[in-house]
C-alpha cells in the first residue's frame, strides 16, 4: 500500500525555512510523501533559496527519491522518499548559505540508517538566522548524543557571509532507535569561554569584543579564545559565548557586518548571555525548537527551556502532522517552559 500523502501549509505560524526542512526531515524518515504549499511566504523573500534546495537534494540523493517543484524560487514542492542509504556523501550549498541548515535535514535520517555515514558539507558555518559550528559541536550534538547517535563535526575550513566557501566534515553513528532523554535542569556551573572566530579583519576587533563581553558579563580574561582564520575565507567575524552546565553547554552568538560596531554586537551578545543566565533552565531558545525533534522521535521524554519560540511552536505542528505525538507544553511560574511527551 502506497503511504499517503502529507499535506504541509508553508504560510504557518513563522512560516519559514523550518517547515520546509522539518517536513522532509520527517518525509525521509516515516517513508510518507509530502507536499509544502506556500513555501516560506511568511519571508521577505519567499519561495526555495540556495540553502534550501541544496536540502531538498541532499534529501533527494540520500533516498533516492523524486521530487516535484525542486528549483529556486519554486513555492511548492513535492517530495517522494525511496530508501535511505547512508554513506558518504558531499553536499554543497555554492554560497554562503548554511551548511549546517542542511545537516539539520539528512541528519534525522541518517542517525537512524542502517549503518554509518560520512559527510563534507559546503556553504556557510558562522552565518546569521543559522545554527554556527561552534553551536552544532558545542551544544546541539553533544544533547543529541544523549538520546543515542555518535554524531561528530569538525571544522576544516570557516564560511562567513557573503564569501561562503565553508567546509565542515560530520562522521554519524546511527542506532536503530532514539532512547529517552530528560533535561530538566543544568546543574552545577561549567566553564565560561568566549571564541572570536576572526579573517581578513584586523585583531584589534577581537580584543574590543573580548574587553566588551568580559566587562559586561564580569567574566575573566582567562576565557578569551581567538581563532584567526586564513584571509582568503573574509571577511568575516564571529563571537561566541559558551555557558556550560554540568547537564548542558548552551552557545551564544554575534555575527560582524559592515556598519556595526563590535561594541555594538557584544552588547547584544551579553544580553543573549545575560538573559539565559537570569533563567535557571537548561534549554536556550535555538536548542529548544531543535531538541523537539529528538524528542518525538524518542516518543518519550521531557525538555525544560527559557521560553518556546514562535519558530519551536511551528515546528511543534508540523512535527505533529507526521508523527503521533501529543505535546504537553507547560509553562512554569518562573516563565520557562517544559516540553514533554509520554
Ligand atoms: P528561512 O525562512 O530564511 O529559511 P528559517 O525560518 O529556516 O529561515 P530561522 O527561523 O531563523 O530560519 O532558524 C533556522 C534554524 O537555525 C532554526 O533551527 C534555529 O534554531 C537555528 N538558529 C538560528 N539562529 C541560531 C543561533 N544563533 N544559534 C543556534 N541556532 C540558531
Amino acid at each position: 500500500m502506497k503511504s499517503r500523502l502529507i499535506e504541509i501549509d508553508g504560510s504557518v505560524g513563522e512560516g519559514g525555512g523550518q517547515i520546509l526542512r522539518t517536513s522532509l526531515s520527517l518525509s525521509l524518515l516515516t517513508g510518507q510523501p509530502v507536499r509544502v504549499t506556500s513555501i516560506r511566504a511568511g519571508r521577505r523573500k519567499p519561495g526555495i533559496l540556495r540553502q534550501h534546495l541544496t536540502a531538498i537534494r541532499a534529501a533527494l540523493e540520500i533516498s533516492g527519491g523524486v521530487a516535484d517543484g525542486a528549483e529556486l524560487g519554486s513555492r511548492e514542492l513535492v517530495f517522494r522518499p525511496e530508501k535511505i542509504v547512508p554513506g558518504d556523501y558531499r553536499f554543497a550549498v555554492g554560497t554562503a548559505g548554511s551548511a549546517t541548515l542542511v545537516l539539520q535535514t539528512i541528519l534525522p535520517a541518517l542517525m537512524l540508517a542502517s549503518g554509518p555515514s560520512q559527510l563534507v558539507l559546503e556553504g556557510g558555518t558562522h552565518n546569521p538566522l543559522a545554527p554556527p559550528f561552534d553551536f552544532l559541536e558545542r551544544t546541539f550534538l553533544p544533547q543529541l548524543a544523549r538520546f543515542g547517535p555518535q554524531v561528530t563535526a569538525r571544522l576544516d575550513r570557516p564560511g562567513f557571509y557573503p564569501a561562503g566557501g565553508g567546509r565542515i566534515d560530520i562522521s554519524i553513528t546511527p542506532v536503530t532507535r532514539l532512547q529517552p532523554v530528560e533535561l530538566l535542569e543544568r546543574g552545577a556551573d561549567g566553564e565560561r569561554a568566549l571564541i572570536v572566530h576572526l579573517a581578513a579583519l584586523p585583531n584589534h576587533l577581537a580584543q574590543r569584543a573580548f574587553e566588551r563581553l568580559c566587562a559586561r558579563l564580569n567574566w575573566p580574561d582567562s576565557c578569551c579564545q581567538r581563532l584567526v582564520h586564513s584571509s582568503e575565507r573574509g571577511p568575516g567575524l564571529a563571537v561566541v559565548a559558551q555557558v556550560s552546565s554540568e547537564q548542558i553547554t548552551e552557545t551564544f552568538s554575534g555575527f560582524g557586518e559592515r556598519g556595526l560596531k563590535t561594541e555594538a554586537l557584544a552588547d547584544e551578545l551579553a544580553e543573549q548571555v545575560r538573559r539565559y543566565l537570569a533563567s535557571t533552565a537548561p534549554v536556550g531558545e535555538y536548542l529548544a525548537d531543535q531538541l523537539l525533534l529528538p524528542l518525538a522521535l524518542a516518543g518519550r521524554g521531557a525538555f525544560r527551556a527559557t521560553g518556546l519560540s514562535l519558530h519551536a511552536r511551528t515546528n511543534l505542528e508540523v512535527i505533529a502532522k507526521f508523527l503521533p505525538v501529543r505535546w504537553s507544553v507547560e509553562p512554569q511560574a518562573d516563565g520557562s517552559t517544559v516540553v514533554a511527551l509520554g
